[in-house]
């Protein structure tokens, strides 16, 4: 696997139980999956002959980001390597406009977009659709880098110009009415078969996912289902092998948009490594060695996932104790840290917790209840305080 994160290092949790090693390349040693698997290459992602050194072996060379220059990628192709999503699929995810324009041709609900090559393409754009625009980076964007809701035309053209400058390539999107965002999880293998787990919420704030609600509450499950035969078209269609993540939004009319898509496992998949009966990260292995992809049905009405980010002031009590008080209080929730350091904001783990048995995804109080758990679960190991005040010693 090429990168050395979080998604490495649980997919090499999954490997293990599939007898498999997973070796990652990792820019170094500390990184959060070189420190769990024995199998790592030291190197840069950008660099040819590393990345023959991590794939020299290998049954199968897949990713934990998509920076990898796809000129790279088809020399590795052609000299023999299985790269799993191939580069003719992984370009989707890696460029917004090549994206864009393929779901536009596959007759997918996307929002308007056209491409900017100067300041002009934006009065253009904007007087076509009559109303506000999004600027975006083509490549390189992550957590909402390279995304500008443009405030008015004239951020909309600087934003634009300074990209331009920069030498890349500019997106302009319609800015759409969101009611919320939804993401569509899918798998694939190369023998064909997919796989899809019902589609889940993902809370953003500061362009950050920060919680998952799986599945979604109050999704028509005519709308649900539609999207997720769309995520295992698109899958099919662009020859996807391992996890396609479809980042949705839902308009206030109720339509549902593709945003953009991620090929590997991905944040609104964290759930199911407690809440389903296979993990993305599982799957994502199987699809990647050509195995038959595992059952993807929730285990729980409801699972929601928190994200633990890193808090603005690091807590004195340490993480070992943030954990301890956790666990005291909340037995059911389900831990996962990724050995980081804490920086503000930054992904450092997430917390699961499953709703009980006989409890419905229609009964708003039993999963605000459960969101409320997860939250104040993951709140509490980001800053060491409970979001209601609670006090162990009390
Ligand atoms: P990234 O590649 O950094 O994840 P995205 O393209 O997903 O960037 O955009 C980040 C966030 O910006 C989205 O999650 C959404 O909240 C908001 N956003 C992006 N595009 C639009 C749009 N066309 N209309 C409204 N909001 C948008």
């Amino acid at each position: 696997m090429i990168g050395g994160g979080q998604l490495a290092r649980m997919t090499h949790q999954s490997a293990i139980a599939l007898g498999q090693t997973l070796r990652v390349l990792a820019t170094a040693d500390g990184e959060p999956a070189a420190q769990v698997t024995p199998d790592v290459v030291i190197g840069e992602h950008t660099d040819l002959d590393a990345l023959r050194r991590v794939a020299a072996g290998a049954a199968a060379l897949t990713f934990d980001h998509e920076h990898v220059p796809g000129a790279l990628l088809d020399a590795l192709v052609a000299e023999g390597v299985n790269v799993a999503p191939p580069p003719q699929a992984l370009i989707h995810a890696q460029d917004k406009l090549v994206m864009r324009r393929k779901l536009a041709d596959l007759g997918a609900p996307i929002p308007q977009f056209a491409e900017a090559t100067s300041a002009d393409d934006v009065d253009a754009f904007a007087q076509r659709i009559g109303g506000p625009v999004v600027v975006k980076a083509a490549r390189g964007g992550y957590d909402g880098r390279g995304v500008t809701l443009a405030r008015d035309l004239a951020e909309a053209r600087d934003v634009t110009e300074r990209y331009l400058a920069d030498g890349m390539a500019v997106l302009l999107e319609e800015r759409v009415a969101l009611k919320r965002e939804l993401a569509a999880l899918v798998a694939r293998s190369p023998f064909g078969q997919g796989a899809a787990w019902p589609v889940v919420q993902t809370v953003q704030r500061d362009g950050i996912c920060v919680e998952v609600i799986a599945p979604a509450a109050g999704l028509d499950p005519e709308v649900g289902g539609e999207a997720e035969h769309l995520g295992l078209r698109v899958a099919s269609e662009l020859g996807v092998v391992g996890v396609l993540a479809v980042e949705l939004f839902e308009t206030t009319s109720g339509a549902l948009l593709v945003n953009e898509l991620a090929m590997r496992p991905h944040n609104s998949g964290h759930w199911t490594m407690d809440g389903a009966r296979t993990s993305q990260f599982e799957q994502h292995l199987r699809a990647v060695l050509d195995y038959p992809l595992g059952a993807t049905e929730p285990v729980a009405p409801v699972t929601v996932m928190a994200n633990v980010l890193g808090a603005q002031e690091l807590p004195d009590m340490a993480m070992d104790e943030r954990l301890h008080h956790l666990f005291g209080r909340l037995p059911e929730a389900k831990v996962h840290l990724y050995g980081k350091s804490e920086r503000p904001g930054r992904k450092i783990g997430h917390v699961n917790v499953l709703g009980a048995a006989g409890g419905s995804l229609s009964d708003d109080a039993y999963v605000a209840d459960v969101r409320e758990r997860a939250v104040r679960a993951a709140h509490w190991l980001s800053h060491a305080e409970w979001t209601d005040g609670w006090s162990g010693h009390g």
